[in-house]
């Protein structure tokens, strides 16, 4: 029997991890390959699970197939290392450029994150360790083979598969995998994150549109937007209109994001905006420490932008060279920020204020009102974005209590996720309808309306799936 199991992002957003386990007919285990390595993020009762072991050893695992690198996809395979699995880790090229600093990165984080909970004794635990370090997410990039777009991969005998776009993130995909045992066949559909499918989605920089025409059995799609439409109107002029206002009260422009390709798409919009005088020209700055690296491999991936993304990079170049558009890489650079005491803009991540020097930049600047908090990106619940985002009058960040004084706005145009009317369109142009369909990455909320909207439009057997549930295959 060969089964998959759903080990995370079962009634919640994070934390993708799906088991593949080919069986044999002798009743042993076959081959097991781990579909995604996510951290969970956001509630407590989540991040704890980052702690537990996997019900398989780590060891026993063959190997990684990684749809893209998002931690909630990625961010949990330093911890697998360090558990005992040694077997290769597959993603396409790009996913490795942008997890080859994004998990050294995510490592970093966790050791800062305990190093400060040591400092401050607002740890539980003591003393606090960090779930990996540094040093351990950098060896496990070792690992990584890359399978380019569209190749099939053989890991043996009973097991195959090929990435396919999903238009999500630079390099992300879909896992198309293949199955045969005893002469039958089974194809699995893993879609990881589903990107925008209209070709009108502002703010979106890889080509628009997943892979269309899929033919599976099964299918196992996220639902993050299960319940959700998102504006189709142009954000520029509710942007320009935020910052102007900012500016004019002397206030600065915090915007939590992701470092890696959201941090440059933003970048390029505000500096349109800046060019054509929709905006001051006041101080940019883009404070990471991986700023620099994200830059490039956004740069490098040009194969992967739409037509608009390709005309912006024509027009303006590398942001590392525009005048007032700085990249603090050190943690002095960091600090000084704070001391800027004329109007500037600071992109900063975590994107869910989850950790990063943008907890620095929101303790500093929450609560003064004259300033703006800006979200451009998903808030999942649980988080101290969340937590800002909904209106909150306080919310703890480094030990303290920090009172939100700031205003606090939000842009979903941005979105790299398809909504409710895009994941149908999408699923309308499958070849057949998948014998079963489990719905996984998304609040209980929304992956239960994305299974209503499914049922009732398409007439297929759709679940939610549950943790650590198991599903035979073949
Ligand atoms: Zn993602």
């Amino acid at each position: 029997m060969s089964y998959i199991q759903f080990l995370g992002a079962a009634g919640v957003v994070t934390g993708s991890k799906h088991l593949i386990n080919t069986g044999d007919e002798s009743g042993k285990s076959g081959i097991q390959v781990l579909v995604d390595c996510g951290l969970f993020q956001g509630q407590k009762e989540w991040r704890e699970r980052n702690w537990a072991d996997l019900p398989v050893p780590a060891r026993e695992i063959d190997a990684l197939i990684i749809t893209h690198a998002h931690l909630d996809h990625s961010g949990w395979i330093p911890r697998l290392v360090k558990q005992g699995f040694a077997g290769p880790i597959y993603a396409t090229p790009a996913t490795i450029d942008l997890c080859s600093i994004l998990l050294p990165d995510s490592g970093h984080l966790q050791e800062e994150d305990a190093a400060f909970a040591n400092k401050q004794k607002y740890s539980k635990h003591t003393p606090a360790l960090p779930l990996y370090t540094m040093q351990e997410a950098q060896q496990c990039l070792t690992l990584f083979r890359p399978v380019p777009f569209g190749q099939v991969k053989r890991l043996n005998d009973q097991l195959s598969f090929r990435f396919v776009r999903a238009a999500h993130i630079l390099g992300s995909a879909f896992a198309e995998v293949t199955l045969t045992n005893n002469g039958t066949t089974a194809h699995l559909l893993f879609t990881g994150d589903i990107g925008r499918v209209r070709d009108d989605c502002p703010g979106e920089v890889v080509h628009c549109g997943p892979t269309e025409g899929e033919a599976c059995d099964v299918l196992v799609m996220e639902s993050t937007y299960g319940n959700r439409v998102h504006p189709r109107d142009d954000p520029k002029p509710e942007l320009a209109g935020l910052i102007r206002a900012t500016v004019q009260r002397g206030g600065s422009v915090v915007v939590p994001a992701f470092a890696v390709e959201r941090t440059a798409k933003f970048l390029f919009m505000l500096k349109e905006l800046m060019e054509s005088g929709e905006i001051p020209r006041v101080p940019v700055h883009a404070d990471s420490p991986m700023g620099i690296k994200a830059v490039q491999i956004f740069l490098k991936h040009e194969e992967e932008f739409n037509d608009e993304t390709k005309a912006l990079i024509a027009k303006y170049g590398s942001p590392l060279e525009w005048p007032s558009f700085h990249f603090d890489t050190t943690q002095d650079d960091s600090k000084k920020i704070n001391e800027l005491k004329y109007p500037s803009i600071i992109v900063s991540s975590s994107g869910m204020v989850t950790g990063g020097r943008v907890l620095h930049h929101l303790v500093h600047r929450l609560p003064d009102p004259r300033n703006l908090v800006l979200f451009i990106g998903f808030q999942a619940p649980g988080t101290r974005g969340f937590t800002i985002k909904s209106g909150a009058p306080e919310v703890k960040m480094l030990g303290q209590i920090v009172p939100i004084r700031a205003q606090v706005a939000a842009l979903e145009q941005f979105s790299d996720h398809a909504d409710t009317p895009e994941l149908l369109q999408w699923l309308h142009t499958f070849k057949r309808a998948p014998k079963q369909t489990f719905l996984v990455h998304g609040e209980p909320d929304a992956a239960s309306q994305l299974r209503d909207d499914m049922v009732n439009d398409l007439h297929w057997n759709v679940q939610v799936a549950a943790y650590k549930q198991k599903v035979q295959v073949l």
